[in-house]
């Protein structure tokens, strides 16, 4: 789960890590309410959950009501990367000296913590670390070990960050690894880190990845307002215990196993088409998961056909194959399906689907085949004067 600004500061805040105050603001009249509060200037400030708002005019300076009034008004429904502004952060402007960057996250290959600190903060730090790698000083934090104080000094000097800012830097540093590894977050950065006119050094920005995984050991994230992030149908997965990701392509896909449902979404790609999600039924392929699974891809109207592959191991591909015949009967699929089972009880399954002769299940031997016939079939329904495709 990724956090936005205004929630990131607040995860940050309660590791101690210095922030400078705000309010989060929906409308107009709130961001003007807000500002009279805090007093000017302030920083009106979208709350989307991605970078680059400052390029894209989701991050603006205001001196007086007038401008918080102008720029809350142009901010608020702007399109940032394809994410809609519905709320705003008002935060009391900081002056100013340096900016700076710092990051945890996990270095998989590595099978350690990554700390990576710039003295070029601000701008995108691929970019940086493109054009100049040596500005990007990191180090491995191996878990079990943790960072120590001399470690983060190490690493802020070299760096390359201002005297004054090292202390201070090193110290958030701390506070920063605490949060990432007690907070259970996947990802944690700071950009800009900023140096203020003042000597202190504060967070100007967070970026906060929570590790899914951990929610468990987690409740309060329960209570984390997604921002209306997550579609109907992400939800629906969710309740029903689907292992679902949108993507943004035409197929549907369901298959059993991660690994397979990673490689369904590789074929499809790999002959031409495009997945419109990644969905993981896991172990039990019986009636009930395949009707919930198939109900949730047709709530997605980009979804032009729908590619079912099973591999029948200890779960059997006729209750598979019966599982999807009486699903159609409960819900009113709008996309063709091609249905590749293999594996434990493939013949009866196979039977069982041509017994059924519906018009809408296609059957094929191979998952290449299948991702081939899948393909065609979205690229037919989405050809224009067509008959086909979805009926949502
Ligand atoms: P991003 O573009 O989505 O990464 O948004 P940031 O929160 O990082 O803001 C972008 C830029 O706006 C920062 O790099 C700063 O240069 C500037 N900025 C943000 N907050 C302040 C502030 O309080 N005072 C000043 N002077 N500039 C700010
Ligand atoms: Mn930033």
């Amino acid at each position: 789960m990724d956090l936005v600004e205004y929630q990131g500061k607040q995860y940050f805040a309660r590791y101690g890590i210095p922030v400078s105050p705000g309010e989060v603001a929906n409308t107009v009249a709130e961001a003007e309410a807000a500002a009279e509060r805090l007093g000017y200037p302030v920083v009106v400030k979208a709350q989307v959950q991605t970078g680059g708002r400052g390029k894209a005019g989701g991050v603006k300076l205001a001196n007086s009501k007038a401008e918080v009034t102008e720029h809350a008004g142009n901010i608020l429904g702007l399109d940032i990367k394809g994410h809609i502004v519905r709320r705003l952060w008002i935060e009391k402007a900081t002056d100013i000296a340096k900016e700076y960057y710092a990051s945890f996250t996990l270095d998989r290959s590595a099978k350690l913590h990554l700390a990576m600190v710039s003295a070029k903060g601000g701008v995108e730090i691929e970019q940086v670390a493109e054009e100049d790698p040596e500005a990007v000083a990191r180090l491995h934090v191996n878990p079990l070990a943790g960072l120590s104080r001399e470690e983060a000094r190490d690493l802020v000097a070299r760096a390359g960050l201002d005297d004054e800012a090292r202390e201070g830097a090193a110290e958030i540093l701390l506070q920063l690894y605490e949060c990432y590894i007690e907070g259970d977050a996947d990802l944690v950065e700071i950009n800009p880190l900023v140096l203020t006119t003042d000597g202190e050094v504060r967070a100007l920005d967070a970026k906060v990845t929570l590790d899914d995984d951990a929610a468990f050991r987690h409740p309060e994230w329960a209570e984390i307002d997604n921002l209306g992030q997550s579609t109907e149908r992400e939800l629906l997965a969710k309740s029903k215990g689907l292992s679902y990701i949108a993507l943004d392509g035409s197929v549907g896909i369901i298959a059993n196993g991660a690994g397979l449902a990673m490689s369904t979404v590789d074929v499809v790609s790999q002959v031409g088409g495009s997945a419109a999600n990644f969905l993981d039924v896991g172990g039990g392929a019986d009636e009930e998961v395949m009707a919930n699974a198939l109900e949730v891809i047709n709530l997605d109207p980009s979804v032009r056909s729908i590619l079912v592959n099973i591999f029948g191991g200890i779960v059997r591909c006729d209750d598979v194959a019966r599982g999807i015949v009486s699903a159609l009967g409960r819900v009113d699929i709008g996309a063709q399906i091609v249905l590749r089972l293999d594996g434990t009880n493939a013949a009866e399954a196979h039977k069982i689907i041509s017994d059924a002769t519906s018009d809408k299940i296609v059957g094929e031997a191979t998952m290449l085949s299948a991702a081939r016939r899948a393909v065609e079939l979205a690229a037919a329904s989405q050809a224009p004067g067509s008959q086909g495709g979805s009926t949502l």
